[in-house]
């Protein structure tokens, strides 16, 4: 009975599917208390990191779960056995390893021998032992060249992997890494963390301590922050990495007019090291000050623009010498306003390379716009282009929180077409793995859903709920691992939406914008807070203008987008006209980023409907959709002309909502047309279809049919 009681005890009742749990731990060293009270708990296949000054804790907290240190408080369960007080040896047949900090290697003994060392305490047969060592020569082909080389003539970096290397001999569940950065030449790093995704990805569970908190953060999906011994922030690695007061700590040690950064120095953190953030580490976000410093930023980009497009490209030239501006005329960001607009038919009448501003040797690449009208509009591209373009393409990714550990699968077009270059330069950049399917081939796209277990799908708004749509008809839903949908390119309904991230279990959907004449896709994104696009204005200027007087309009109002770049070589883009419509949105967004906003792209101006004297934006159609339920998100729009009467006629084509029965048209209808009335001030026929009757592409679906005669619709 007694023992019964104890037994429940000691297994929590929260977090059963821990691997390892910490609870209330404390540790001393003789008289001094290393850690007060700490709690921690990692489940299978997670990589955690564990973060924090020197001295904060973080090897002690190792060494109490490895056995190497007895705690002096609290309790170390695996696998819901309490095992506070097991051995080393015990934790390492239990399947925990440790490479700890400075390596340890034994100097005076082999590679191969150092190697053997890590699983000794398994008491392996021979050729089992031989099979392990295989296999780490096979991840670490330093060592194989090196196997018989004394472990003390090997460099840092080669005595790292060695430590790692002889963590693995014991096969463990639970890998516990102890800096392994520290001390290491930065390329070796990378190789070191490369591998550390490696071992992740092939389901190691990874407790990695490191003071290189931003590599740490990058690296896992969770973490602990210890601060003198005590449990200071844990939480999800990307909310971290981007959490302002962290990234104070962390950035801005040496700034004590920051409050933030000296609150958490006062809680012993900002001696984090951080090296300066470059590509790999994750932060592609931009360091500007303020607005001033933005302003300044810009300016000095339209200035270069500016003169760049006036002396490389005779296109610019002629257009800005119409317009009276020189290479030196622009002062200040008012004198945007003064330089001639930039349209499609610039790019067009100067096929096939139009705008082009530098000399061919410096042209890397072109991509082209899928126009269907006309000539194609084809940009050309610098190294630098493609190298910005990356980097801007990375900080979508990072502002939707993909990290190293996702699997991207890319299901946008590739070749000529900017898409699929964009998104998969920008996912190497990123570091996490790309799944370049392509558009279409359902079948093969939901076979790799489900054998590579993507975890973000790319593609367009049509694409994605055909996709959904096909996913739940298989049911394999439970079978995917899709956690996040970027699309873009086509504008999508809230309807749509909520259709999409339903059918795919919940996942979390990201706008992402872009056209091809600024790069490509990527030049924003929206946030976690889903409420409006963030937009990189480090890279280029976003005007918004009435399309009709072509002058700006007030903060706020919506309007037409126009861009200009301000650091493109190839192509330069003075004033370019898009025709998306769409506004800015003034104030700062709940998510924290700095980074300026539009709302999503609610149509274009050349494709408003022009219907018995009303402009309608398809837009339109998508809200009321949206506000009926019972309604699903796909439509058509078919208008047409009363040849007798001359009069125009729309006629609005409806899908009820999926498992809505056909015994609710009326009241379906009704409503309908009460909704259609009040919002675009027209009356249209309804029909209601069958939920799954319109046509679906992966493309985007054409949802305008206009049979009137052509010239009326200019
Ligand atoms: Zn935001």
């Amino acid at each position: 009975m007694s023992s019964h009681a104890a037994t429940q005890e000691s297994t929590s009742p929260f977090e059963p599917t821990s691997l390892l749990r910490v609870e209330n731990l404390s540790a001393h060293y003789g008289a001094a208390q290393a850690l007060f009270g700490v709690d921690l708990h990692i489940k299978a296949g997670e990589t955690i990191a564990l973060i924090g000054a020197n001295g904060a804790g973080k090897s002690t907290l190792l060494k109490c779960i490895m056995g190497l240190l007895k705690p002096s408080g609290g309790h170390i369960y695996l696998d819901d056995k309490e095992v506070t007080t097991a051995s080393p040896a015990a934790m390492v047949r239990h399947g925990l390893a440790l490479s700890p900090e400075g390596r340890e290697v034994f100097a005076h003994l082999s590679v191969e021998e150092n190697l053997l060392l890590g699983a000794m305490a398994l008491k392996l047969k021979r050729h089992e032992e031989q099979t392990r060592l295989q296999e780490i020569y096979q991840r670490f082909a330093h060592l194989q060249e090196r196997r018989t080389q004394l472990a003390g003539t090997l460099s840092g970096g080669e005595q790292q992997m060695l430590a790692i290397g002889r963590a693995l001999m014991a096969k463990p569940r639970l890998l516990l890494l102890d800096e392994p950065s520290l001390g290491i030449a930065p390329k070796i790093t990378d190789e070191i963390f490369a591998i550390i995704h490696q071992l992740a990805r092939a389901g190691t569970t990874i407790l990695l301590v490191e003071q290189n908190a931003a590599r740490a953060l990058s690296a896992s999906t969770r973490a602990y922050l210890l601060a003198n011994g005590k449990l200071a922030q844990q939480g999800r690695s990307a909310e971290l990495l981007n959490n302002p007061d962290l990234r104070a700590a962390f950035l801005g040690a040496a700034s004590h007019a920051s409050p933030q950064a000296s609150r958490l120095g006062a809680a012993g953190l900002t001696n984090i090291r951080l090296e300066k953030p470059d590509m790999r580490q994750q932060n592609f976000m931009p360091d500007f000050k303020d607005e001033d410093d933005l302003r300044q930023h810009q300016l000095k980009g339209l200035q270069w623009s500016v003169r760049h497009a006036y002396e490389g490209s005779s296109a610019y030239r002629e257009k800005l010498d119409a317009a009276g501006i020189n290479a030196e005329s622009i002062t200040s960001l008012a004198d945007l306003q003064r330089l001639p607009f930039t349209d499609a038919h610039d790019l067009r009448a100067g096929y096939p390379f139009p705008l082009r501003a530098v000399p061919f040797e410096q042209v890397v690449r072109i991509h082209a716009s899928s126009g269907t009208t006309g000539k194609r509009k084809v940009l050309c591209y610098t190294q630098k282009d493609l190298d910005d373009w990356k980097y801007l393409f990375a900080r979508c990714y990072q502002m939707a929180g993909i990290t190293p550990l996702d699997r991207v699968q890319i299901a946008v077009g590739y070749g000529v077409w900017t898409a699929g270059a964009g998104f998969q330069a920008g996912c190497e950049q990123i570091g996490a793995m790309a799944v370049p399917v392509g558009p279409g081939n359902i079948d093969m796209q939901i076979q790799f859903l489900i054998d590579f277990q993507s975890t973000v799908f790319c593609s367009t708004a049509s694409m994605a709920l055909l996709m959904a749509e096909e996913i739940h008809r298989r049911g394999v839903a439970d079978k995917i691992a899709v956690t996040k949908i970027i699309y873009g390119s086509e504008r999508s309904s809230v309807s749509m939406r909520r259709k999409i991230s339903e059918l795919f279990g919940g996942a979390e959907l990201f706008d992402i914008t872009g056209l091809t004449e600024l790069y490509g896709p990527g030049t924003g994104i929206e946030c976690s807070d889903h409420d409006c696009i963030h937009y990189w204005a480090d890279y280029f200027i976003l005007e918004i203008i009435d399309p009709d007087t072509l002058k700006p309009v007030a903060e706020g109002e919506w309007g037409e987008m126009v861009v200009t770049s301000l650091c493109k070589e190839g192509a330069p883009m003075l004033r370019y006209r898009t025709h998306d419509i769409t506004r800015k949105i003034p104030g700062a967004c709940t998510c924290g980023s700095p980074l300026p906003r539009h709302s999503r792209i609610k149509g274009r101006s050349d494709d408003t409907i022009k219907f018995r004297g009303v402009n309608i934006y398809p837009s339109s159609i998508d809200t009321i959709l949206s506000a009926v339920p019972g309604l699903g998100s796909e439509y058509q729009i078919h208008l047409t002309r009363d040849s007798g009467t001359g009069q125009d006629c729309m006629r609005l084509l409806i899908e009820r909502g999926q498992g809505v029965d056909s015994a609710r048209n009326a009241e379906l209808t009704h409503e309908t047309e009460y909704q259609v009335k009040k919002q675009l001030l027209v009356s249209a026929e309804l029909e209601l279809v069958e939920y799954g009757t319109l046509p679906r592409t992966e493309k985007k679906s054409q949802r305008v049919f206009d049979s009137r005669i052509q010239d009326a619709i200019v």
